[in-house]
């Protein structure tokens, strides 16, 4: 009998799936891809197929171009792929589209988390917790001296800036994909209902997200 999850190789280009010929978030073209969410150390173009969700493959028709074939799985949907090997999105919190992806082959559940969180944001669908035998975790903000505040109270800050200043401009610095979409979601949902200017960059995402 094969070792455990020995179907599955860790590679500096990404996670390969040997029985079903895919890869998981390659840093390079391949023939299939499944791509966890949109943004640039994740999602690349230029792959034979890209197996992901609408919203993801929305996202990457805009920033980066998909290639010829691309295969939407909604959340909660399978897909069986070459070699016995079943795929399953689950959603992850994190940006939009932004999936976990369930790996079923020979009896084992693995699970490859991408990036993900488990606070709450009013732009994502929420993270589900999915039993699993294997977990492969990113870990962007592990370590301990990462502390995120409640959002509520860094937008009451914000806005208690912007209250003390009236004449002034509030800047704020947030990735153009997830974040300034979360931020200005969260501004609308403290009270807030002047208007946001955004960089030009943000534009195209915003109306994505709309
Ligand atoms: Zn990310």
């Amino acid at each position: 009998m094969a070792a455990p999850f020995s179907w599955l190789r860790p590679d500096p280009a990404g996670i390969y799936i040997a029985p079903a010929d895919c890869w998981i978030d390659p840093a390079r073209p391949v023939d299939t891809a499944l791509i966890t969410h949109g943004h640039a150390d994740h999602a690349r173009g230029g792959h034979g197929r890209t197996i992901t969700t609408p919203a993801t493959l929305a996202i990457m028709a805009v920033r980066y171009g998909t290639g010829a074939g691309v295969v939407p799985v909604e959340y909660g949907e399978s897909l069986n792929l070459a070699g016995g090997v079943r795929v399953t999105f689950v959603p992850a919190g994190h940006v939009l589209g932004s999936a976990q992806i369930l790996l079923e082959h020979a009896g084992e559940h693995v699970i490859v988390t991408g990036d993900y969180k488990r606070r709450p944001d009013p732009t994502c669908a929420p993270f589900v917790v999915t039993p699993c035998d294997l977990f492969i975790t990113e870990a962007t903000s592990g370590l301990p001296v990462f502390r995120h505040p409640p959002i509520e109270d860094e937008i009451a800050r914000l806005l208690a800036v912007r209250e003390a200043n009236p004449g002034r401009c509030v800047l704020v610095g947030a990735y153009a994909l997830g974040k300034a979409q979360r931020v200005i979601a969260e501004l609308r949902r403290g009270g807030w209902t002047g208007p946001v200017w955004l960089h030009g960059a943000m534009e195209r995402m915003c109306r994505l997200y709309e």
